[in-house]
């Protein structure tokens, strides 16, 4: 893709017209968008509504309403009826080649209004394409893999065990029922569908709590859902704010298990609520991403590569690398070429030409990286990249320079995750002094190491107290491999888009028969 500064290999915007569907969908008619509870558009019996913006302009995209308590018991008791049915047709009956079918048959209507979705992911979410368009992919790539999944993963009757005379016992293997994905901001389609397709294929009907930054995408989801013919009640999706209505769904008994993704005070929030009650709960949270560069690196080719992974969506990305580790040997050449990419990250509105680095979400998200690069400093951090607002004309949106700074052992600057294009590097004397650093935080979601010596760089990476660990490359994800946290991060549960995700929407039993007593 062309752009402005061709050397900054940085994901990049193409321009991006608002599609009309989109915009009618917004326009909903001049009714402010409903939720959508069992088949049905809700208004709400709260009368409340909320703005949905576009970060980088501040232009109001649609009106949407918001879901209060007695919407998420509607929602528990939709969702109920439908995994039920009359007793034999419930979801949970479904055969799996039928849940597929349904499955498959929205992604297909997803690829036909690829241009609505990625409209939502670019102004309701802020994106540049080049990310929206990866995003985006994952709808199909997702369902595929769980649909073969769930083919190969049989639930019910596990093979029975002889355990004592005349008794013997078989697991039982059983979807859940009703399971809320509370959803955060930054990446609204992906993490929708790594909650909703393990979820629905192992048979659970499922409400979606969209963040109120960014609901259209499961709205419209949901939209798609009818067309494709899931009976009402088995998706179902509560627009709102995290206190009120994520707040309704972690107090509510009806809803067995919840899977969140979020920061990590919101998750321990909701775990503490939800436990009360016996709800089970996997939490994919925060990250503080640590990458170590080795003394055999190129610092030009690495500093490049990092500064890519660090502006993954203007580093609003989970596992996003804000802290560096680079041998003193390379330390001088890597801070310089590093300075270098992020001087010069071209910084614009997200759906025009050649933009790299755009408005960060909201404004609470704005105030909080500026007080983190304030603080950085007084915690002796040495600029290298000021940071500070940044102004594109003719937008008003919520824009922010990066950041970069330059550190040293001992000097704990950079405490916690950020969540903008944000990173202190600090050089180190050894490998193992930088592994000791990059392990000394509470969280442990994603880190890499960075040499030619792949085997050095393996034996490294295995020793990173981390659910992901990479050797020259960051921020990855497969369909296959567990991507999780450790620590603060993440936990309990097998982490998003493995085998055992779709084990953690189940649960299983252990039944014994013995043969009737004799009197
Ligand atoms: P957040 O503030 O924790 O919010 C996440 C979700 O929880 C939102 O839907 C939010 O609603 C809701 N929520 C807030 N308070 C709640 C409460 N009391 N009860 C129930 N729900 C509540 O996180 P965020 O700022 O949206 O997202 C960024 C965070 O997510 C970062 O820490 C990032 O690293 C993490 N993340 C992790 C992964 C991963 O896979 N590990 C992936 C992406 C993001 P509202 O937003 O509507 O208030
Ligand atoms: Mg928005």
């Amino acid at each position: 893709m062309a752009t402005a500064h061709a050397n900054i290999q940085a994901l990049t915007a193409a321009r991006f017209e608002m599609p009309a569907k989109f915009t009618q969908f917004c326009e909903n008619g001049g009714q402010p968008l409903g939720g959508y509870i069992g088949g049905q558009s809700v208004p709400g019996s709260m009368n409340a509504t909320f703005e949905t913006v576009d970060p980088g302009s501040l232009d109001v995209l649609a009106r949407v309403c918001e879901m209060g308590e007695a919407e998420v018991d509607r929602a528990v008791t939709a969702a109920q009826a439908a995994f039920a049915g009359n007793g034999v047709n419930g979801w949970r009956d479904f055969p799996v080649d039928e849940r597929c079918e349904l499955v498959m048959k929205l992604v297909e209507l997803a690829d036909r209004d690829r241009d609505v979705l990625l409209a939502c992911e670019i102004h309701d979410g802020g994106k540049v394409s080049e990310l929206a368009e990866g995003d985006v992919d994952q709808i199909r790539a997702c369902a595929e893999y769980f649909c073969d999944v769930a083919r190969r993963i049989p639930l019910g009757d596990g093979p029975s065990l002889d355990v004592a005379d005349g008794v013997r016992g078989f697991t039982y293997r059983e979807p859940w029922g009703v399971v809320a994905g509370i959803i955060p901001w930054n990446y609204p389609i992906v993490l929708t569908s790594w909650f909703m397709f393990p979820a629905l294929l192992a048979g659970n009907c499922i409400i979606i709590k969209p963040a109120e930054d960014t609901p259209l995408s499961a709205l419209y989801l949901a939209k798609l859902a009818e067309e494709a013919g899931f009976p009402p009640g088995v998706i179902n999706v509560l627009p709102g704010r995290g206190e009120l209505t994520g707040q309704a769904i972690a107090e509510h008994p009806g809803i067995r298990y919840i899977s969140f993704t979020g920061s990590p005070g919101v998750g321990q929030h909701i775990l503490r609520t939800c436990d009360r009650h016996g709800t089970r709960m996997k939490r994919e949270m925060g990250g503080n991403g640590a990458a170590i560069v080795l003394d055999d690196a190129d610092p030009e080719v690495v500093a490049r590569m990092i500064g890519r992974h660090a502006n993954q969506h203007f580093g609003q990305t989970c596992c996003t690398i804000h802290r560096v580790f680079v041998d003193q040997k390379i330390a001088d050449d890597f801070i310089d070429a590093e300075r270098h990419f992020f001087e010069n990250l071209k910084i614009g509105y997200q759906a025009e030409e050649g933009t790299q680095l755009g408005a960060v979400i909201n404004p609470t998200q704005m105030s909080r990286v500026l007080k983190a690069q304030s603080e950085t400093v007084a915690r002796g951090g040495q600029p290298v990249v000021a940071g500070g607002p940044a102004e594109v004309p003719g937008k008003k949106g919520f824009y922010v320079k990066p950041a970069l700074y330059r550190t040293q052992p001992g000097v704990q600057c950079n405490p916690q995750e950020v969540f903008h294009t944000f990173a202190t590097i600090c050089p180190v004397s050894s490998a193992e002094q930088a592994l000791e650093l990059a392990n000394s935080t509470p969280y442990g979601l994603g880190a890499s190491v960075w040499t030619k010596d792949v085997d050095r760089g393996i034996a490294l990476a295995k020793q990173l107290r981390d659910g992901t660990c990479q050797v020259n490359c960051h921020n990855s994800i497969a369909y296959g491999l567990p991507y999780g946290g450790q620590g603060i991060s993440g936990g309990p549960g097998a982490g998003v888009n493995c085998e055992d995700t779709f084990r953690d929407y189940t649960q299983v039993k252990a039944v014994y028969v013995s043969e009737y007593p004799e009197a």
